[in-house]
């Protein structure tokens, strides 16, 4: 595949982000909007490494109060309510319920206590009153839970995001603001002038061209390849981050329409059971990984730790592989620090080499429009002023029965598009004014249409057919018995690339 990149060659650059991740995109995004003449290249696709497989959740992260990080917890609050506003159609409100049972290593009181701290740090940008429930709310509210040694527990509130497309419309809102931005393109080493980094010499990933790019400013936001690129800047270079594993299992039908915190009986971990696309999102894991982040994947002892845990609390429930749908890894990279994974800090670290380049670590995926914002202001000395706004945020304009009608399409369809593009959803139905067999679904598994491929590759930058099926669209998240959908979305990139 050929593709152009004179635009990247022909100019020098304010600021040049390596990575598409969650910080790279933000980055950008701000950058933009604050008029600097920006650039950012993936290797891969956005979010397709950390920011695409996290537990999706924007929050506060009620368990790192155990670990007294209130200064995080507090931060995280306030990032919440700002995501909340900007993306409505992204990122949602959601009930939590905690069940302790006789025997559990954080008794009631203490989950009591950690639900009143958690509002109170939430102040007046709480999402909901926390409230006690006795062990007979919790089974008629999550049926199936084991009742033997059941105590009660607590309900609090917190938020759920789409990570793919929280990114990817990042990515978007910097492109509208001028930025240039490519995926599929690796930074392979810097450019130096009197030991002062002043490019990067990039590579075609799916083409193999190489080429120069020049920008003052140069921010690696490479989420777990931190210590790799470090090494291109100088191979003396000591680490900066370690990374850990966390593996999410996706199991068939919902447990609840709440999402349940537990502690796992394996090592008292916390881990999440959360209604995710009418499945059940179940993590995460926490374990050391030190080896080359282009090969993280499930294992087999991530799926027994995470059936075997849930089992605990739901009993009759049956984790043999027809109920799990998919699974996913993915890498924290965390600042470097010693200390079991669990309790090594969520906060971020700006850490910036002799050569000038700056390198983001550690952070929470919630964080980070704080962490651009950090970064600009140490990078630029500029602080950030206009209000956070993303690419399908604001109001959505017509209703979804009066959509259904004027496009011709299913309201389940519309609701679907409202839910994926918020106010931007009938750029997509535009598609379907110029040819009418895109209204289609694309497969009988969801509610995607066929505008919605035409919309991936022309308005949204997807290159293969994964992009579409795993970030753009998450269809791996609709059980398929025909697999007629990847057909139909391989065939149409097929397609496209011989045109
Ligand atoms: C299992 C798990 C669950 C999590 N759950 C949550 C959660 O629910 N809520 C929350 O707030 N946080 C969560 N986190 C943390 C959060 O996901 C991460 O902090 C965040 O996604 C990191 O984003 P990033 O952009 O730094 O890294 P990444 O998303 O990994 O992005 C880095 C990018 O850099 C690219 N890259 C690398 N090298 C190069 C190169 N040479 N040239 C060009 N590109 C390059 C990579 O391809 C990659 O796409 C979770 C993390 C994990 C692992």
């Amino acid at each position: 595949m050929e593709r152009n990149f004179d635009k990247f060659i022909k100019k020098e650059y304010d600021l040049l982000v390596v990575g598409g991740g969650i910080n790279g995109a933000g980055l950008a995004h701000l950058a933009g909007d604050h008029g600097l003449k920006a650039a950012l290249l993936e290797k891969g696709d956005f979010a397709s490494a950390t920011s695409g497989k996290s537990t999706k959740l924007i929050h506060g992260g009620i368990r790192y109060l155990e670990n007294f990080d209130f200064g995080l917890v507090k931060e995280s609050l306030k990032e919440r309510a700002i995501q909340l506003k900007a993306a409505p159609h992204l990122v949602r409100p959601l009930s939590f319920i905690i069940p302790v049972y006789k025997g559990d290593k954080r008794p009631l009181w203490m989950m009591k206590l950690g639900v009143f701290l958690y509002e109170g740090l939430a102040g007046k940008r709480s999402v909901g009153k926390h409230r006690r429930l006795s062990a007979v709310n919790i089974s008629e509210l999550v049926p199936g839970i084991r009742r033997e040694g059941l105590l009660g527990g607590v309900l609090y509130y917190d938020a759920q995001m789409d990570d793919a497309r929280l990114c990817l419309e990042n990515v978007l809102s910097a492109v509208e603001k001028g930025a240039d931005i490519a995926n599929y393109v690796e930074v392979v080493s810097f450019l130096k002038e009197g030991g002062k980094a002043t490019g990067v010499l990039a590579r075609d990933v799916l083409g193999g061209a190489v080429f120069k790019v020049r920008a003052k400013k140069i921010v690696c936001a490479v989420g777990p390849w931190a210590n790799h690129l470090l090494k291109k800047d100088s191979y003396r270079a000591r680490k900066i981050i370690r990374t850990t594993k966390g593996a999410h299992i996706v199991y068939k039908g919902k447990f609840s329409d709440h999402a349940l915190l537990l502690p796992s009986d394996r090592d008292g971990r916390i881990f999440f059971v959360i209604p995710w696309m009418g499945h059940s999102l179940i993590g995460t894991t926490d374990t050391s990984f030190a080896k080359n982040p282009d090969r993280v994947e499930t294992s087999p002892g991530d799926i027994r730790y995470l059936s075997e845990s849930t089992k605990r609390v739901f009993p009759d429930r049956d984790f043999s592989g027809k109920n799990i749908i998919t699974s996913f890894a993915g890498l924290r990279p965390l600042i470097r620090r010693k200390g079991s994974p669990s309790k090594v800090t969520r906060s971020h670290a700006l850490v910036e080499t002799k050569s000038g380049l700056v390198f983001v670590t550690g952070g929470k995926y919630t964080t980070y429009r704080k962490i651009a914002e950090d970064t600009l202001r140490k990078v630029f000395n500029r602080g950030v002023k206009k209000p956070f706004r993303l690419y399908g945020g604001g109001k959505i304009s017509v209703n979804r029965d009066h959509a259904a009608r004027k496009y011709n399409v299913d309201p389940n369809t519309i609701t679907f598009l409202m839910g994926k593009y918020g106010a931007r959803y009938e750029d997509v139905l535009a598609f379907v004014e110029k040819d009418k067999s895109l209204a289609e679904r694309i497969c009988d598994c969801s509610p995607a249409i066929r505008a919605q491929i035409a919309y991936s590759v022309g308005r949204e930058m997807a290159l293969t057919a994964d992009d579409i099926i795993l970030r753009r669209l998450t269809l791996q998240f609709f059980p398929c018995k025909t697999n007629n959908c990847r057909i139909q979305i391989a065939q149409f990139m097929q397609k496209a690339q011989n045109t």
